[in-house]
């Protein structure tokens, strides 16, 4: 069996991992470098779940789907952690995930999540008060968070770095700088790259939106955000008791985490017109004042960004659009512990003809406006959310 995999992302790396351990001859095709994408820039969160809470996917999906999403989500954080252990990958995990309000208005929300996980006989997230949170983290920011025991974060290039590693020990071929320019047939399928071209019985699509071009039904699902990360230097004195992951309930959403080093990991800048600000580390410390104003001018030794694409409902697409071709994309602000997951459930699918998950594949996408249209579609979401953010952190409560 001659299976190709598209992009060497996290997707595209636990596939041809899993593909290679499975027996198949196993080639995966990168456009540029390998981790080139969200999967070698983003800010290292292993968050629990999916893009949207419990109390919103019972209610968009009913009990049963929202359940059954949820232990997928589970599912997926434990065979990442079980597979970085197997590997002995050094990604500098460290557990524990608090998701904070930035206003008292979302409180309720928070409430609503925990309600939803006992209703649905799922492990709640525990609610923490803004003692805690400030005990925990050092940030008197916070009112409330959820508290994730099983979340955390881990250094996303170390993890792709061992995922590539391991593939090729199994027996990949891992190509970079081969963008595959057309895919033709149908099983078996051929790939067009500027070098030369490659038949194979079965494709996995791994390269996120870029999947769009292959087959019309992945077109236009995604539209496209910046996200931009900053890490300072190790701190003499990092403001966390323990190295914890944090994301905030802001439309524009700040995520950060301490490393096991003390180096403060800083994200955020959601940017829906698919600009990347001119400066982005004198962005990204307007967003550092705000949760630590001792930490504003503190020495920076990296800032990166990304593209993260998102589908309209946020969660991800997974499909088998033809028979032997697979495809996962739109994966929002999640894909650290999605995407590797939906890598090796494809690798399954394709080798040893294992289904799909239903309550995953048949969610429903929207087509979402491309182009020009979706640029500026996304400034004015842009324009609108940070709005909404602004007043919300200017009327927010500051806890005592
Ligand atoms: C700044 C930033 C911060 C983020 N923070 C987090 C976070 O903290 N936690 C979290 O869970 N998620 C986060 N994300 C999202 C996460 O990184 C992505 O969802 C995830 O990496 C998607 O993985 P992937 O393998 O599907 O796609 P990618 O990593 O994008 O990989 C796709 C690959 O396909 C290649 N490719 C494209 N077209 C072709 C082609 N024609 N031929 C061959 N190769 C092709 C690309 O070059 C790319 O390397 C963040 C993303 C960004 C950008």
């Amino acid at each position: 069996m001659q299976v190709a995999v598209v992009g060497g992302g996290l997707c595209g790396l636990a596939a041809a991992l899993t593909a290679a351990e499975g027996g198949a001859e196993t080639v995966l095709l990168e456009a540029g470098a390998l981790a080139d994408g969200g999967s070698g820039r983003n800010g290292g969160q292993v968050v629990p779940g999916w893009s949207r809470g419990a109390a919103d996917l019972r209610q968009r999906y009913g009990d049963d789907r929202a359940r059954a999403l949820l232990i997928l989500a589970d599912q997926a954080r434990a065979w990442l952690l079980a597979t970085i252990a197997r590997l002995a990958i050094d990604v500098d995990w460290q557990p524990h995930y608090l998701f904070a309000a930035i206003h008292q208005h979302h409180h309720a929300d928070l409430d609503r999540d925990v309600a939803a996980h006992a209703a649905l006989g799922l492990p709640p997230p525990v609610l923490w008060d803004s003692r805690q949170i400030s005990a925990a983290i050092g940030t008197a920011r916070y009112s409330a968070a959820l508290h994730y025991p099983d979340g955390g974060h881990l250094h996303p290039g170390r993890l792709c770095q061992g995922l590539a590693a391991a593939a090729i020990a199994a027996g990949a071929h891992l190509f970079c700088h081969s963008p595959v320019l057309r895919l033709t047939g149908s099983g078996p399928f051929e790939l067009a790259t500027p070098h030369g071209s490659l038949q194979a019985e079965r494709v996995i699509l791994a390269c996120d939106a870029a999947a769009g071009q292959f087959h019309p039904s992945l077109a236009g699902r995604t539209l496209s955000l910046v996200s931009a990360v900053m890490a300072t230097q190790p701190l003499a004195t990092p403001p966390m008791a323990a190295p914890w992951a944090v994301a905030d309930s802001a439309h524009q959403i700040d995520y950060f985490r301490q490393t096991g080093d003390g180096r403060l990991v800083y994200g955020g800048l959601a940017r829906f017109d698919d600009r990347v600000p001119r400066d982005v580390v004198a962005a990204l410390r307007r967003l550092l004042r705000r949760t630590y104003p001792a930490l504003a001018d503190t020495a920076v030794s990296h800032a990166w960004h990304g593209r993260i694409a998102a589908t309209a409902c946020r969660l991800p697409l997974l499909a088998e659009p033809v028979p032997g071709l697979f495809a996962a994309l739109g994966f929002s602000g999640q894909g650290v512990c999605l995407a590797p997951y939906a890598g090796l459930l494809m690798a399954r699918a394709a080798v040893l003809a294992h289904s799909l998950p239903d309550d995953w594949t048949t969610l429903p996408h929207r087509w979402v406006p491309q182009g020009a249209l979706g640029r500026g579609i996304g400034a004015l979401v842009g324009l609108w959310y940070g709005a909404v953010d602004g007043l919300l952190l200017a009327t927010a409560r500051r806890p005592r």
